[in-house]
């Protein structure tokens, strides 16, 4: 299995891959900017370079860069919707630099106007910003793009595999269906379990309904999280490995189930350098 932790970029990019292999991991996440919102630093040519040799050189799997949670695509707010909009245009033009980077963002929250409308203006970003990326390298993106599955915290889209179906499809409606070389999913183990997916008493069924309605294929990374609170709180509270409401007896079932074979698994867990390598080893075990 490819496993790794979201790290924080204070040793810049080549530092990422530097203490992704001190852990004992092959990948890693990374926020593209402060997530919190702001500015991005510009990206050093350098020192993406090295961390490009370091990735080849130790077999990493793709890292999954995670977008700003300050984004709201599908905010009531024209100009938040443009903020975010600008951002993930930012954002993929930067991830140029370390080809094959996996870009995955919250489908946003529809702070009041419903689903239906929230799933739209998420569906036209995703579409607006990929045309414009094209645009602007002239050539198709070498990141792709991942919906995260969420909670349902407040009014969140993305909670059921209904949704993220849905936000695909209208983002294929107004694109083309080349889009799907473009456009993945990335399954965060507590956002699911918070919305309400058994994972602990029926993992092989709710891996069967994600592929009956979005298809596994599309699945291109997960993050690997312990939760806080019971199936179906929608919180979103992540917890360290084992010492949550998952656990790890389930964790590891999903660590080596043969659906995500291959893919990068992430830890987000409340955790420091000693206790990811714990993590790590644990659910490589
Ligand atoms: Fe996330
Ligand atoms: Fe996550
Ligand atoms: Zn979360």
């Amino acid at each position: 299995m490819h496993i790794g932790y979201h790290e924080s970029t204070s040793n810049g990019l080549e530092g990422l891959a530097l203490e992704a292999l001190s852990v004992g991991a092959d990948t890693f996440a990374f926020f593209t900017r402060n997530p919190r919102g702001g500015k991005s630093k510009p990206v050093e040519k350098d020192d993406a370079e090295k961390l490009v040799q370091l990735m080849k050189e130790n077999n990493f799997a793709a890292p999954v860069a995670h977008a700003p949670y300050t984004m709201n695509p599908c905010s009531a707010d024209e100009g938040l919707r443009k903020y975010a909009l600008d951002t993930m245009i930012d954002d993929f033009l930067r991830l140029e630099y370390t080809p094959g980077t996996l870009y995955n963002f919250h489908p946003g929250s529809h702070t009041g106007q419903g689903t239906d409308a929230g799933i739209e203006f998420t569906a036209s970003m995703i579409c607006n910003a990929i045309k414009s990326v094209q645009e602007k390298l002239n050539k198709n993106p070498s990141s792709v793009l991942l919906i995260e599955t969420m909670a349902g915290k407040g009014s969140e889209i993305g909670r059921t595999f209904d949704e993220i179906k849905l936000i695909i499809d209208k983002a294929e409606e107004k694109y083309g269906s080349s889009l799907k070389d473009f456009l993945g999913v990335c399954l965060d183990t507590c956002h699911i379990w918070d919305g309400g997916y058994d994972i602990v008493n029926n993992l092989d069924g709710v891996i069967t309904e994600f592929d009956k309605i979005i298809g596994l294929s599309r699945l291109k990374a997960v993050h690997i999280n312990d939760s806080m609170n019971d199936c179906g709180a929608h919180k979103d509270r992540h917890e360290k490995i084992g010492q949550g409401h998952i656990g790890l007896e389930t964790l590891k079932r999903v660590a080596k189930h043969s659906a995500f074979a291959n893919l990068p698994f992430i830890l987000e867990t409340p955790n420091d350098h000693d206790g990811y390598k714990k993590e790590i080893e644990m659910l490589k075990s």
